[in-house]
This record gives C-alpha cells, sequence and structure tokens, in this order.
C-alpha cells in the first residue's frame, strides 16, 4: 500500500503534486492501491476546505486512488500507543516548562550546535511523575543503537541516537506531532512503501523507531524525491515564488496533463518529452530519477503546455478558454505562434468579440469598413473578400488593412488576416457588430 500525505495547510506546493503523481505512478506501475490521508493533526496549521481544495487538484490530475482518510480520526490509537509506551518505559513524561525549553534551544542556536533534549524528566521516578501537577507532553527515549534504512533512490542511511534524541511523541495538549502519528499510521495502514520529499529524510529514522518501539517489524520501502529549485533564487521553491502553487498554475492556464507531465520529467530520464501519465506508468522508474535537485523552469513548462495546447482537439480547446463554436478552436491554435496558455489564448479571442473602441487612428475608415462588411454578400474566400472591399471602400494599402485587421480581431497586431478568415467568415456579424 502506497500513501500521499498532504497537510491542509496551504495551496498544494507543486513538489507535492510531484510526489502525489509519482505515488500515482508507482502504485499503477506495481499494482499496489494508493491511499490519501489528510494529515490535520495540527491544528493550529490547519486551513479551511485546503483539504477539498487538495482532492479537488487530485481529481483534476486524474490521480485515483482508493481510499481518503483522515489523521486525527486515528486521535484515540496516538494516545493508546503513546501510553503504551510509557508504560514499557520507551517513552516519558516530560514537565519542562516551553521557556525552559526555549532558551535551551536558543543556547544551542547561540553555540552553533544543534539542540538535543538535556534528559530533565527522563529518569523521573514514579512519585516525581504522578506528584507533579504540571502539564507534561510525552517524549520516547532515544534508540541504544542506529537507526538505518535503504532508500531506492539513494541508498543506505545511518542516524545515530543523538541525531534522533528524546523527541516528542504527544504535545501538552494530547495531540501527536508529526513524526508519531505518521510512524503510527503508516503502520496501521500497513504502508509498504513511502514516496516523498527529502525533506523528510530526517524524519524517517524516527518514524521507524517508533515503530520499532511499538513491536511492529515489517520493513518499509522508502523514496525521497529531490526537492525543486527555483531557478532564479536556486533555493527550495517556496510559498513565495509565484510558480510554486498549483492553483497559481491553473490560474494562469497551464493544463494539468501539462503540469503533470513537465513535473515528471524533471530531473528524469524518459524515453520522449511530451507525455500523458498513461504513456509514464508503461516506462517509470524510479532508478532513472536524479538524486540532485530539479530547478523548475517555467520556460520550459510554457513549452510543454504549447505541445499539449497543439494537441487538444479543437472542440475542447474552445470549451476550456470559455467559448461554444469549434471553428474558435481553430483560430485559437493559430495563435499558438505566440501564446503558450490558455489565459495568453483568452486574451487574444475574447477581443475579437468585444467593443472596439481604439479607432481614433482611422476612425473614418473604421466606420466605412465597419458598413461594407455588414452589407456586404458573403465571401468564402479571403481575397475576395478584401477586394470587394477595397472596390467598395475605395481604401487600399494601410488605410485598408490597419482598421480591418482591428474590425476582425479587436487587436493592431497577430497573425495573417488570410489565415484566421477562414475560421471567422461565418461569423463576422457578431464580430462587426
Ligand atoms: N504531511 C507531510 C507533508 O505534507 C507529509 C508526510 C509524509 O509524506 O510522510 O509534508
Amino acid at each position: 500500500m502506497l500513501r500521499f500525505a498532504p497537510s491542509p495547510t496551504g495551496d498544494m506546493h507543486i513538489g507535492n503534486l510531484r510526489v502525489a503523481i509519482f505515488n500515482y505512478l508507482l502504485a499503477k506501475k506495481e499494482n499496489i492501491d494508493l491511499i490519501i490521508r489528510i494529515e490535520d493533526t495540527d491544528k493550529k496549521r490547519n486551513i479551511e476546505n485546503k483539504d477539498k481544495e487538495i482532492l479537488e487538484i487530485l481529481a483534476l490530475f486524474s490521480i485515483d486512488y482508493k481510499s481518503v482518510s483522515y489523521q486525527s480520526q486515528n486521535l484515540k490509537y496516538h494516545q493508546k500507543m503513546a501510553m503504551k509506551l510509557v508504560e514499557e518505559k520507551k517513552a516519558f513524561a516530560c514537565f519542562c516548562s516551553d521557556e525552559t525549553l526555549q532558551v535551551a534551544k536558543q543556547k544551542a542556536k547561540d553555540e552553533n550546535k544543534p539542540y538535543r533534549y538535556d534528559g530533565t524528566c527522563k529518569n523521573l521516578s514514579e512519585s516525581e511523575v504522578l506528584n507533579n501537577e504540571k502539564s507534561f507532553s510525552i517524549r520516547i527515549a532515544k534508540p541504544e543503537k542506529n537507526i538505518e534504512f535503504h532508500d531506492d533512490l539513494r541508498g543506505d542511511f545511518s542516524f545515530s541516537p543523538f541525531e534522533i534524541d528524546d523527541f516528542v511523541i504527544l504535545r501538552k495538549d494530547k495531540s501527536p506531532t508529526y513524526n508519531f502519528a505518521c510512524g503510527v499510521d503508516d503502520m496501521l495502514m500497513d504502508i509498504s512503501v513511502v514516496l516523498r520529499g527529502e525533506d523528510h529524510i530526517s524524519n524517517t529514522p524516527k518514524q521507524i523507531y517508533i515503530r520499532q518501539a511499538l513491536g511492529y517489524d515489517k520493513k518499509i520501502r522508502y523514496i525521497h524525491l529531490p526537492i525543486i529549485l527555483s531557478k532564479i533564487s536556486g533555493k527550495k521553491m517556496s510559498k513565495r515564488d509565484d510558480s510554486s502553487s498549483v492553483k497559481g498554475l491553473l490560474a494562469e492556464g497551464f493544463l494539468p496533463i501539462a503540469i503533470a507531465n513537465y513535473l515528471v520529467l524533471l530531473g528524469n530520464k524518459t524515453p520522449n518529452e511530451i507525455f500523458d501519465l498513461d504513456e509514464a506508468v508503461s516506462w517509470f522508474e524510479i532508478k532513472n530519477l536524479s538524486k540532485s535537485p530539479a530547478k523548475f523552469d517555467i520556460d520550459k513548462l510554457r513549452f510543454i503546455n504549447k505541445e499539449h495546447l497543439k494537441k487538444i482537439d479543437e472542440q475542447r480547446l474552445i470549451k476550456l478558454l470559455g467559448f461554444e463554436d469549434k471553428d474558435f478552436g481553430f483560430l485559437a491554435k493559430i495563435y499558438l505562434e505566440e501564446c503558450s496558455t490558455l489565459e495568453e489564448l483568452k486574451l487574444r479571442i475574447k477581443p475579437y468579440f468585444e467593443e472596439k473602441n481604439d479607432i481614433s487612428e482611422f476612425k473614418n475608415d473604421f466606420l466605412l469598413l465597419q458598413k461594407t462588411i455588414q452589407e456586404a454578400e458573403f465571401f468564402d474566400d479571403f481575397e475576395e473578400f478584401k477586394a470587394n472591399l477595397s472596390k467598395v471602400s475605395q481604401l487600399k494599402g494601410k488605410s485598408l488593412f490597419k482598421p480591418l485587421r482591428y474590425i476582425l480581431t479587436g487587436s493592431h497586431k497577430g497573425p495573417n488576416l488570410s489565415a484566421i478568415y477562414p475560421y471567422i467568415k461565418n461569423y463576422l456579424g457578431e464580430i462587426t457588430k
């Protein structure tokens, strides 16, 4: 069983979507189930409806899965298991105040050392615990030996007890910490493969250790994907990067199929550059992925989006642009010379039907042409249409073409009118009104 475990704490980041896509590809490839686990235990950071938004995005990208669960529903198991570890003396109550811990963390920071718990509450006697009325968190006592694991992409890892530390598993409000809830749930859900971002590598030994302490010895396969860096700053794509939010990219008019294509292509050896997820299932291999961070290149995504827009059926394209007639789908495709996204295409097609007011430069010629077109018979051929206009209006050269382009397209520049005419000839009344 595979799982994708997003936190409903913000807009879905492209790095998270990439993790979801790779989980989906691996599930299909290996014919194992994928489940979605919404990790909503950190109540302070949860944002209302982000869970629904995440599920909507997965649907938009055709990432199907077996079931959805919410981590908070497992709270009683998290608490029970923490208490089991306390009873077995594998975990202990910690009464240290937030202030004390904060001071110790600051001291470590000032000394440029990693912060580690100083063990104050580790060896309290039973009566010291029972007679203490202060609220407490629960910490797991660090392991005695190194925790080792294998990552299918990166090889072997070994973490020392010092690196793992006596970490908190249940907060003072008795909610589980991320590592504890995740370690327990992966066990309860019988997860066999964890594929997630490399920012979780240091969490993995903690989660393995939690399961070991609970007596669960099934090995989980791990794959930690490289992070995505901003091409501009060279740093991890942050929430502030415009192109890091999936919602943002969709609003800009990138197609889900193109975004998915790009995220699979990034840092991967693929047999071709343009593909959909169904094709990717047939050749996808973890070993072809690069271990190094990938750089997000919006120009490459634009190129890929354009290629998918070229392949789309004209009827579907025009629906996506918010119009009806297939002819305008053909028209939109002409604009793919200069446009790469749906939003850019909309900006070219919409003005055809909008009121055309920017005519000061050629007002009289414009009005004359408008009237001539409205009164003219139908011409199938652009040359005949043009010749007739010129004859009736007596306009020639620039005086004819500049206003004509504007009347027909709502723009002062663009592709050859002869290329456009076949797709608009049946709608001249509407366009020139
Ligand atoms: N909820 C975690 C996150 O969104 C993912 C944890 C995981 O995949 O283990 O980063």
